[in-house]
This record gives C-alpha cells, structure tokens and sequence, in this order.
C-alpha cells in the first residue's frame, strides 16, 4: 500500500549517501520482512525511490551472489514481529561497525544497522514481500562488480529451470 507524502524526511545513514536519501516529496511504503524458514519477521516503512544496489566485495561474500539490493526503513518505523536474528558485526575500513541480522536456522539475511547505535535500519529487498515494487534507482561500488554484471538483459531467458537448448 502506497502514500504520497509531503513530509520531508531527514534520513539519517551514511553521511556519503545523502544526496539520494533527500527527497521533498517522500513515497511511504510499507513493507514486511521474513526469512525463508519463516522463523523471524519484521515490518518497516521504507521509500522505494531510495532502493539501491551495492556491488561491493563485503555485499558480495556476504550474500554469496553477485550484489546486494537494499532500502532504508524510515526512522523509527522498524519493528521485529517475532524471532531473533543472529547478528554479525562486520568492521569498515573506518572503523565503523555494521550489524548484520540473519537467520541462524536458514541463513537469509534480514536487515542491517549501526552496532553502536541501532537506529537507522538498512532492509535487504529480497526478503521483503513487496520486492518486485522496489525497483532500484541507483548502484555503487560499481569499480568493484563483476564483470558481466551490467549486461544481464542480454543472457538467454528462461521462465523457470528449463533451458530450451
Ligand atoms: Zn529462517
Ligand atoms: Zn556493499
């Protein structure tokens, strides 16, 4: 369910994101999150138009695929219906530290914050059910894809696990 909102938002995260995190008109969406186990569940509020992908090595390894797709909750929207994630801390080359919830039972990743103030909640798209709404609007880390990354409209398509040839 969609609002349109004439509120601004002042998004708080990573200082080096906020040219795109600011927007006069903020989309409201509400989203809700599980794993695949559905053990742990989470509901958020995010504005699509803010929904990023991440090429970087520490997304790479740490989803075991080529990217990470991700949108912010709204301050103060984040809410954990039931379960409790396990957490990794992962260190930045700034010493900043980033908690990494997942599911200890079936390993899919939920949603990340500030380890030393949990505040400002990143959500991980493909475990939310509204993913095929939150279309990306920008990517980074773009130095460090993989190199048939930008290109995937020109692999063959099949609509499930059935190659043709
Ligand atoms: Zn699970
Ligand atoms: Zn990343």
């Amino acid at each position: 369910m969609m609002q349109r909102q004439h509120a601004l938002f002042m998004l708080t995260g990573n200082k080096a994101d906020s040219t795109h995190r600011i927007s006069p008109q903020v989309t409201i969406m509400n989203v809700h999150g599980s794993c695949h186990c559905d053990a742990i569940a989470f509901v958020a509020q995010t504005d699509p138009q803010l929904t990023s992908v991440c090429h970087c090595h520490d997304c790479q390894k740490l989803t075991g695929t080529a990217f990470r797709v991700s949108t912010p909750a709204l301050p103060g929207t984040f809410s954990l219906l039931r379960g409790t994630p396990k957490v990794y801390v992962k260190v930045a080359e700034s010493g900043s530290r980033r908690a990494q919830a997942f599911c200890g039972d079936c390993g899919s990743q939920l949603f990340t914050y500030d380890a030393d103030n949990p505040t400002a909640y990143g959500l991980r798209v493909g475990v939310l059910a509204e993913s095929q709404q939150l279309r990306p609007t920008w990517q980074k880390w773009c130095e460090a894809a993989l190199p048939w990354v930008q290109d995937l409209s020109a692999l063959e398509k099949a609509p499930r696990n059935d190659r043709v040839r």
